[in-house]
């Protein structure tokens, strides 16, 4: 398909989103918290010749912007900031259409996503298009009759900007950012409810539907079903007349430890986006980790090894090169979901 590199709006989201769930195939949303990482990310849509969708969550803005400063949502919000710039500026140099979007933000987040809809409106109002192609609220921990009037207003305020807003239905399980949840599974009533509301004021929303999935990787089994989707697909169908088999965009979050299955059967149920975490974060990390212990000799001293005690190690130590080898890691391991996902060459 034709999408130009760089930056997509919201609309330009929600065209690919059709056709992604046409293919069943869905792509990786990859939570960076640094230049480094968004860098390893886009490469990584390159060399898929997909489009990607990379994230900020407040935990990443905030260590983006740096830890010694106050936590703060102007903080956090302008630490995403500088994170979705440079990945407009350095896009088009991948020759790869980027989503940037935020990751959950909860009730008492709220004041991060309205700086950001500030920078949002600013940039609208200068350039005609939002920073950011889309933001995500998670009011999951509320009860539906507290988040749904909140989710109406921010979905009014997206679609004015020409932005997507994905919200979650149901609590996502285990503990990402200092968030934890219980997992459990949305009720297709309830979710068809909401979708019935949302459609009035605009289609420029997605979906995170929960149906036992979990954040983080964690000893033991939990029970992940794929088929709860279908059910909130069909109750929307049932419901709103619709002939569309999938008529809502979902959202995969937890994913860590599912079977080929059961991603399939998601990607069957109009799945479009999938969250990774965890899995890029430990390929990172393990990188330095082998690292180390393949350099020991040359990091312990900055001049000396056991082979020459004159030579500088300098070449050894430089953080680039240790840094470049993790987000070479990183890189694969979102090539590796792309596959899972079904979502190589969606570029053609
Ligand atoms: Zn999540």
């Amino acid at each position: 398909m034709n999408l130009p590199a760089g930056v997509l709006t919201g609309q330009q989201w929600q065209e690919l989103n059709v056709i992604l769930k046409e293919k069943k195939a869905a792509l990786p949303a990859v939570c960076v918290s640094s230049t480094g990482t968004a860098n390893a990310a886009m490469a990584a849509a390159a060399e898929a010749n997909s489009p990607i969708i990379i994230l900020a969550s407040f935990g990443g803005g905030y260590f983006n912007a740096g830890k010694t400063l106050p936590k703060d949502p102007t903080i956090w919000a302008a630490g995403a900031e500088s994170i979705a710039r440079h990945i407009k500026i350095m896009a088009p140099f991948y020759g790869v259409p980027v989503i940037v979007a935020t990751d959950h933000c909860s009730m008492e987040n709220l004041p991060w996503l309205e700086k950001m809809l500030e920078i949002d409106q600013a940039e609208f109002d200068k350039t005609g298009s939002a920073l950011w192609s889309g933001h995500m609220a998670d009011l999951s921990a509320s009860p539906i009759d507290e988040a749904l009037p909140i989710y109406k207003d921010l979905l009014k305020r997206h679609a004015d900007l020409g932005m997507i807003l994905e919200f979650e239905l149901g609590e996502t399980g285990g503990e990402e950012d200092g968030v934890t949840g219980t997992a459990s599974y949305t009720s297709p009533e309830e979710c068809s409810k909401v979708y019935g509301e949302l459609i009035q004021i605009s289609d420029l929303f997605t979906a995170a539907l929960t149906f036992g999935n979990v954040h983080g990787v964690y000893k033991g089994n939990f029970d992940l079903r794929p088929d709860i989707l279908g059910a909130c697909q069909a109750k929307i169908r049932e419901e709103h007349g619709l002939s569309e088999q999938n008529p809502m965009d979902l959202v995969f979050h937890g994913g860590s430890g599912c079977t080929p299955d059961q991603m399939k059967e998601a990607l069957e149920h109009g799945t479009i986006k999938q969250n990774i975490d965890t899995d890029t974060q430990w390929a990172f990390s393990k990188a330095i980790v082998e690292y180390v212990r393949a350099n020991e000799d040359f990091l312990n001293t900055q001049v000396g090894n056991s082979s020459d005690p004159d030579a500088p190690n300098k070449k050894k130590y430089d953080p680039r090169v240790v840094l470049s080898g993790a987000e070479k890691a990183m890189t694969a391991r979102i090539l590796e979901s792309y596959g899972w996902l079904n979502g190589l060459n969606v570029l053609g």
